[in-house]
């Protein structure tokens, strides 16, 4: 995993960054299936205290389709929005794409209220993105 101070990468089993000290957290995960990386949230909240974690997973991925699966959040604020919206405008130049899976009401309400969510692609389920990009082997 990855620090969200300075983004060293430090042995899930630590629970502080190995170079600056900074206590992580394990907030989101990681996975690769069919060339596709995973962040998934284990997290009810995304908000300014662990937005950097998600940014500084986010800037290290190499891989073109990302998904975003945040069915576990019930909370997002203008930060953890302001981060996902800074990823869409990133894939302008990186050419990636993302898919935000398992949106509850009250993240998406907030979303709305900002007047972006029209920037982010949306699917119910991992398994509804995949077949977006047209796999369904997973
Ligand atoms: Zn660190």
């Amino acid at each position: 995993m990855f620090c969200g101070n300075c983004g060293h990468v430090v042995p899930s089993t630590n629970n502080f960054c190995s170079r600056c000290g900074h206590p992580m957290n394990h907030d989101f995960v990681t996975d690769e299936r069919e060339g596709v990386f995973v962040i998934e949230a284990k997290t009810k909240n995304i908000d300014y205290t662990n937005h950097g974690e998600l940014t500084s997973i986010f800037t290290r991925i190499k891989r073109k389709r990302v998904i975003i699966d945040i069915s576990k959040v019930e909370f997002i604020d203008s930060t953890g929005i302001g981060t996902l919206v800074t990823m869409y405008y990133k894939t302008t130049r990186t050419k990636q794409q993302i898919i935000v899976t398992g949106v509850q009401n009250a993240p998406l309400n907030a979303m709305k209220a900002l007047g972006v969510d029209n920037l982010i692609v949306f699917a119910d389920t991992q398994e509804k993105a995949f077949a977006e990009w047209g796999i369904t082997s997973v």
